[in-house]
């Protein structure tokens, strides 16, 4: 069985190109989506505190009985554990709900600080947002320590852009091995690529098929582009993502799409230039954004 493609990080461990997202997979399923995906080839999954599913994610894991060291875990800091005395222990409750004793990747989720405390989102009377005063260097550096705890492997970011990226890097010690941020043809952020290649920063690819009922993925130039390959239109998105050199993480929790989705095709160069032109004349659009959510700039 192909294990698929993989790349380097700059920790010199490899990361799969291929890996399963679990936002908004419910804990009830998501224990057989891992399962299922684990058993089909994957060996990148990626977790968040935040997703709540931690603990099914872990399990599906463990019972799957693949040796640890050939799975690659990533999960991620959450906005209200930014203060430096806060990041440990959001890692250990990770790893215990993980079941896990370290993850090999564990990323600063956003950029923003929450106020520290139970709740994930804490917001006053008014139901606005009270956000905690720690910049994002001094969480970074926290995030440093964890490194030689080796309770995870490699730290990074996501959802940085250019500008935090260079803030981080004028502090850091340890360059961030990985950006995880949204991109697909029609948010293909090529500058963010290169900053990051050039720095040695991998990139992982979210929301790759648009995220949920997105219209992206029936796009009539992506089906168009599967037929041509015999194939569906989410491997065009998730193979598109991959020739860029990005770890593509697709959520799903349908045995048969996360089987389907793991599939190695090769886009020609007809295909790219299909690609690129789907936001010919138009700004790149983002399908997770906190304007909408949070109502918070976070990428200019
Ligand atoms: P996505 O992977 O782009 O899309 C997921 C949606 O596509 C689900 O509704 C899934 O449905 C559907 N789908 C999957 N395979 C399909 C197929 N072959 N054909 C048709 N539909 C298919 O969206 P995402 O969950 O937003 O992003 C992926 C992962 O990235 C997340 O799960 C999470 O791990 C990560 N992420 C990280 C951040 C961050 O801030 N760092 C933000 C967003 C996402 P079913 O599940 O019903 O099959």
């Amino acid at each position: 069985m192909s294990l698929g493609r993989t790349a380097k990080l700059n920790t010199g461990a490899s990361i799969p190109l291929f890996g399963l997202g679990t936002w908004q997979s419910k804990p009830d399923v998501v224990k057989n989506a891992v399962k299922v995906a684990l058993n089909a080839g994957y060996r990148h999954i990626d977790a968040a505190w935040i997703y709540g599913n931690e603990k099914e994610v872990g399990e599906a894991i463990r019972e799957s009985n693949i040796p640890r060291e050939q799975l690659f875990i990533t999960t991620k800091l959450w906005n209200n554990s930014h203060r430096s005395e806060d990041v440990l222990p959001a890692l250990e409750a990770s790893l215990k709900n993980l079941g896990l004793d370290y993850v090999d990747l564990y990323l600063m989720h956003w950029p923003v600080a929450f106020k520290s405390g139970p709740a994930a989102v804490a917001r006053d009377d008014a139901g606005n947002l009270i956000f905690e005063d720690v910049d994002i260097t001094a969480t970074y550096q926290a995030m440093e320590k964890l490194v030689e705890t080796g309770k995870t492997k490699a730290i990074g970011v996501s959802n940085y852009s250019i500008k935090n990226l260079e803030k981080i890097l004028s502090i850091a010690k340890i360059v961030p091995a990985a950006n995880q941020v949204e991109l697909h043809p029609e948010n293909p952020q090529w500058e963010l690529l290169q900053f990051c290649k050039d720095k040695g920063i991998h990139i992982t690819a979210y929301s790759p098929l648009g995220s949920t009922d997105s219209p992206l993925i029936k796009r009539d130039e992506i089906s168009k582009i599967a037929a041509k390959h015999n194939t569906n239109n989410a491997n065009v998105l998730i193979a598109w993502g991959q020739q860029r050199g990005t770890s593509v993480i697709p959520k799903s929790v349908t045995d048969s799409r996360i089987i389907a989705n793991f599939k190695d095709i090769e886009l020609d160069q007809e295909d790219l230039a299909a690609l690129k032109s789907l936001i010919d004349g138009k700004a790149p659009h983002r399908y997770c954004d906190p304007k909408d959510f949070w109502g918070i700039e976070i990428f200019n």
